[in-house]
């Protein structure tokens, strides 16, 4: 994967895109358009969400054989360790290989029943993704990837901890790291800053930026209390006032903010040398689209 990302780095930014597994017929023929939208425009990889505890276990493992099999896409699978037994996470990986998947995102997940709980380790699991990645590791030839926050992990207590979660993690053999998505460019800077301090080699290691283009107020507040992760509050403010105060917010003016300003995080980001542009696209194809051909990658759909 990293090769990849260096190989269509040569001749410009490489990008990538999130998908999740659908839950019904509609979600998925969404996720296929959308998959099928980006696949003349060669993104780096395609990376599909495992649901925490194993919700979405077979969907996950379905999507990204199919994603594999069916098209000339690069799969990455996520894969959480929490609510899973050692044992079931020997299976799953042995899944994923059986479906021709080498590239796993290793990750904790956040604790069942909501992220506001409390982290509960099963008895005969894993504590932390670290502990995913040797264990990946140690099961075969696989490509591994882990998550990394520009704001620090809000459970980290600190950003020098987050910082040397995150070192430990790539020294543990991961290759590279996806960040959670975040709405300040300075954020992604001085994390790539921190790990650089912090171990030259291991920070040599691609840290993708994750960019999640607005399309509606409702949506992105639900996707940062799930993430953690803050919107600065003059940027809400601004959306919030384009949402208006009708019982539909304004999608239209809402879209014109997202899109512009992952645009402009976009510009700045390659401007910074990042390795590649993460999008979560929510499934949908159209707003990451335009941000790729306002940067000159893409035609939009
Ligand atoms: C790109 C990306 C993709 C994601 N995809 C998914 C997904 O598909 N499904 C899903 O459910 N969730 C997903 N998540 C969310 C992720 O699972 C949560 O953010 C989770 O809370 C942290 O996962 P982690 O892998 O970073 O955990 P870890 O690296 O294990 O860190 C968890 C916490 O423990 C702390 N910590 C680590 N090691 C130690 C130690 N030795 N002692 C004390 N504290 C320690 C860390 O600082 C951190 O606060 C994703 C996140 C990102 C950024």
């Amino acid at each position: 994967m990293v090769d990849r990302i260096r190989e269509i780095g040569r001749d410009r930014v490489p990008f990538s895109v999130e998908f999740y597994p659908p839950r019904d017929e509609d979600a998925e023929a969404r996720l296929w358009r959308a998959a099928r939208s980006f696949e003349p425009i060669s993104p780096a990889f395609v990376s599909v969400t495992y649901g925490a505890g194993g919700s979405t276990r077979d969907r996950t493992i379905r999507v990204v054989g199919q994603l594999a099999e069916e098209t000339t896409l690069l799969p990455v699978a996520h894969l959480t360790a929490v609510g899973h037994r050692v044992g079931e996470l020997r299976a799953l990986v042995g899944a994923f290989a059986d479906r021709g998947i080498t590239n796993l995102l290793a990750l904790r997940g956040d604790p069942q029943g909501g992220v506001h709980n409390e982290w509960v380790k099963h008895p005969e699991g894993l504590e932390y993704a670290v502990e995913l990645v040797e264990l990946i590791r140690e099961l075969g030839d696989f490509r591994v990837g882990v998550a990394s926050f520009p704001e620090g992990h809000p459970r980290a207590g600190g950003l020098d901890r987050d910082t040397a979660n995150l070192v430990a993690k790539l020294r543990a053999g991961a290759e590279y790291s996806i960040t959670q998505m975040f709405f300040d460019v300075e954020d992604y800077l001085r994390l790539r800053d921190r790990i650089v301090a912090a171990d030259a080699e291991q920070g040599a290691k691609p840290i993708i930026p994750g960019l999640m283009p607005i399309t509606s107020v409702r949506t992105v507040r639900r996707q940062v209390e799930l993430s953690g992760s803050q919107i600065p509050a003059g940027l809400l403010e601004r959306l919030t006032a384009a949402a208006g105060t009708g019982p539909q917010e304004n999608r239209d003016e809402v879209r014109k903010i997202g899109i512009e300003l992952a645009t402009r995080m976009s510009e700045r980001l390659i401007a910074e040398g990042a390795p590649c542009l993460h999008f979560c696209t929510l499934n949908f194809a159209r707003a990451t689209s335009e941000v790729l051909a306002n940067l000159g990658m893409a035609v939009p759909t």
